[in-house]
């Protein structure tokens, strides 16, 4: 007797609130057999998880990495080759630096099925909470998303900062906090405008969302003196003008 295979589910969770998950993340949610989930989602989302399925928490805790990338997509095809239905539940959307592609990959290798569920990207959703779009008629006709991991100075920095500060439009950058002042700096030494608006948003989405507005110049040391942490979405540009402190979406 040959034993079915499952089907691995990448699900985007969304930028942090149950009402802006999709309602298929929902539904493959509701027939999943185990859940690979990590803390980005929020708690909003994980205390809503299904009660009687099982739960593993596979992402960092307090800094610390409870599994590897490697481990995870390891238990993913073990669950699946067991018959499960596993879904890797993701912050955001799985395929904008979440791994989405990678674990994807894993599963092709393995002859598991894999169905993507995109979610509401926080790149985009989180400056919208308060009033900022990414494009504007006028403002910026486009945006740019890198992360923010990669130290501008070192050789291997797979990101052209001389080109991206001559963007007229909206860079978004994603885990950037620790960063921050040497992508700064970089696109100041790359002669970007030290007065561009910057808006630095924490725990977008979340009760305790928290915004910081700054300029190119001087948002670094903003950051520092708030005690900003990740997860934190920062938006450089014109379009940060349009920010207004009133939450515009729930
Ligand atoms: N796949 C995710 C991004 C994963 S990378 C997405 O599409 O949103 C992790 C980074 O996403 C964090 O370091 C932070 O920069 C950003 N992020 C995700 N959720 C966030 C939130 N609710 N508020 C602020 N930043 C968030």
């Amino acid at each position: 007797m040959t034993e079915k295979t499952g089907k691995v589910y990448l699900v985007g969770s969304g930028p942090g609130s149950i009402n802006l998950m999709t309602i298929r993340a929902r539904e493959v949610l509701s027939i999943a057999d185990i859940i690979l989930y990590d803390q980005l989602p929020g708690r909003e989302i994980i205390d809503s998880l299904p009660e009687t399925t099982e739960k593993i928490d596979v992402g960092k805790f307090g800094g610390h990495h409870i599994m590897k990338q490697s481990e995870t997509e390891a238990l993913m095809v073990e669950k699946a080759k067991e018959g499960k239905n596993v879904v890797r539940l993701k912050g955001g959307d799985p395929f904008v630096f979440g791994r989405g592609g990678e674990e994807m990959l894993t599963c092709r290798t393995n002859n598991i099925p894999v169905e993507v569920v995109p979610g509401i990207t926080s790149a985009i959703a989180v400056p919208a909470t308060v009033g900022i779009p990414v494009t504007h008629r006028g403002l910026s006709s486009d945006v740019t998303f890198i992360t923010g991991n990669e130290d501008p100075d070192k050789k291997d920095s797979t990101i052209d900062y001389a080109w991206l500060s001559k963007s007229k439009g909206t860079i978004v950058i994603l885990m950037g906090v620790k960063n921050l002042p040497v992508i700064t700096s970089s696109l100041i030494k790359n002669e970007m405008d030290k007065d561009t608006p910057v808006a630095v948003i924490e725990r977008g989405l979340r009760k305790d969302q928290r915004e910081t507005l700054g300029t190119l110049e001087n948002i670094s040391i903003l950051a520092k003196e708030r005690g900003v942490k990740p997860p934190a979405i920062i938006i450089i540009g014109n379009v940060v003008s349009l920010y207004d402190k009133e939450r515009i979406i729930s």
